[in-house]
């Protein structure tokens, strides 16, 4: 999609720093960091958010749920806890709409979240 923020991010129009990357995901750092750990996981391919991953229904998600997880392990985070949060929707807070989990830790987090 040209004039999709993170697509821009795959094909390195727009500049990040990549923590991992497989053949279908990439994994970069957020721009505005919620914790010590605050990283966007997606898919290279542009799904505008986590339904429509989830009805791609050719192994994806599974994917990108396994890169979070890589990332966790690798940013240290998993051992103590860590959080993935698919905001999926504007009135659950979401505003880039290619889906990307934020792979969060490092920091004590309460619940709900607001
Ligand atoms: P959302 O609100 O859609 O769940 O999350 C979008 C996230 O993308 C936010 O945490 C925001 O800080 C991050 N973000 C927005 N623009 C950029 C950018 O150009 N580069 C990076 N690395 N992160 C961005
Ligand atoms: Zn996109």
């Amino acid at each position: 999609m040209t004039d999709c923020l993170f697509c821009k991010i795959v094909s390195k129009n727009i500049p990040a720093t990549v923590v991992h990357e497989t053949d279908r995901t990439v994994a970069f750092r957020d721009l505005d960091p919620q914790a010590p750990t605050h990283v966007l996981v997606i898919p290279k391919g542009h799904y505008e958010n986590a339904a429509a991953l989830a009805e791609a229904d050719d192994g994806l998600a599974d994917e990108v749920l396994k890169a979070a997880h890589a990332v966790a392990v690798r940013e240290g985070v998993a051992g103590d806890g860590y959080r993935i949060v698919f905001n999926t929707g504007p009135k659950a807070g979401q505003t880039v709409f290619h889906v990307h989990a934020h792979v969060l830790g490092g920091r004590p987090m309460t619940w709900p979240p607001g």
